[in-house]
């Protein structure tokens, strides 16, 4: 088998693992509750907290609520903090080619009175900070822009937008970091809200964190008891997050290497697929070359897609959170033909796949355009 779909979920690593299993079984107590093998629970929670924080060089100036990933982060920022903020204004900006959980959370806000303002991007799929500039107003109180995006692997200038809405004193950065963490090193102090998923850098589905500024509060967002700082509700997920902790630290040690592999692969599926007939490359030259992104202009990517899966190659259309929706509206924001935006595949990475793997690829993924017929 090949897996190229690394940015829809990971395999999870040994270490995750055996941690996952550790802690269910030695130290199951609830953390929240108020006897000895509780708190036995809850040190080990304090302590992947913090050490997230510390590996992200957070850890005096932001806390960490722990998730079920980054589409339960993404809500709360996007919707916790505005109901929280809402007297200070309502306005809330954020772009054309955000996850789901971004854009739909938002749209939540409207009915509230809020006026939510969706940027447009540039044909690489990123925010311009003079179209941020422009966009900001006084009655600002929530960006949210994602570091880096699921579908091309754009990746946004962090710390010029975050200088932006910092000179706004009511305006907070929220940055969806999802397809980011382990593998894009950016000052992610220049972000007020952080959110990101266990499951994408080798933990496991289900676990995930939203940190933030320790000056900020939100609404929750489910009622129930007060686990979390009060921001979230429900008994926390101990061993999955002291193994998301375990494998960000792993991811973070790593990042450099893994970079360097992926890169090889990467740069030669894109020269290889970049000269065949039919394909278009659609992730910009200075993407995350954890992600690459190309349409077929004469097949139907769904179909290709399926041939391909025939052989065990198992690789996305627009993305696994929106498969439903044949156009990819992100392409569309990119200013790609609807042709482009409807036929498009994604090949997302890890460091476990080889220069091999791409070969075979290259070779399946030939002989399949050659067979399956025109659109
Ligand atoms: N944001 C981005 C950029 C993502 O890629 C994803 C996952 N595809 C999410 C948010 C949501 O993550 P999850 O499905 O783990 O909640």
């Amino acid at each position: 088998m090949i897996y190229f779909d690394n940015a829809a979920t990971t395999s999870t690593l040994k270490g995750a693992e055996e941690i996952f299993i550790r802690e269910n079984r030695e130290d199951f107590a609830n953390p929240h509750s108020a006897h000895a093998f509780g708190r036995t629970a809850s040190k080990k929670l304090e302590d992947a907290r913090e050490e997230i924080l510390e590996d992200l060089h957070l850890e005096k100036t932001h806390s960490l609520i722990f998730t079920s990933g980054a589409t339960e982060s993404n809500n709360l920022a996007l919707k916790g903090l505005p109901l929280h903020y809402q007297k200070r204004g309502k306005r809330i900006i954020t772009s054309a080619v955000e996850h789901p959980s971004v854009l739909n959370a938002l749209k939540e806000l409207i009915p509230f009175g809020f006026d939510i303002v969706i940027l447009p991007v540039t044909s690489e799929g990123k925010v311009d900070p003079e179209t941020l500039k422009n966009a900001m107003t006084n009655e600002t109180i929530l960006v949210s822009i994602m570091a880096v995006n699921n579908e091309v692997g754009a990746i946004n200038d962090i710390a010029s937008l975050a200088k932006i809405v910092h000179a706004f004193p009511k305006a907070y950065f929220h940055v969806d970091a999802t397809q980011a963490m382990t593998k894009l090193a950016f000052n992610y102090g220049d972000a007020d809200l952080l959110s990101f998923s266990g499951h994408k850098f080798g933990a496991f589905k289900g676990s995930g964190a939203l940190i933030y500024k320790k000056s900020i509060a939100f609404e929750s967002i489910n009622a129930g008891g007060e686990q979390e700082q009060g921001f979230r509700a429900g008994t926390v997920n101990m061993p999955g997050n002291v193994a998301m902790a375990y494998a960000l630290h792993e991811g973070l040690k790593n990042l450099k290497t893994h970079e360097q592999s992926v890169r090889l692969l990467h740069d030669y599926l894109q020269q290889n697929l970049a000269q065949m007939e039919g394909v278009s490359m659609n992730s910009p030259q200075d993407a995350l070359p954890y992600v690459l992104n190309f349409s077929l202009t004469k097949k139907k990517a769904s179909v290709v897609v399926e041939a391909l899966s025939e052989n065990e190659i198992y690789v996305s259309t627009v993305s696994a959170c929106s498969s439903e929706e044949p156009v990819s509206y992100v392409l569309e924001a990119m200013g790609k033909s609807e042709g482009d935006a409807r036929n498009s595949i994604r090949l997302s990475f890890s460091a476990d796949n080889t220069l091999d793997e791409g070969k075979r690829f290259v070779e399946v993924f030939s002989t399949i355009m050659m067979g399956v017929q025109d659109r």
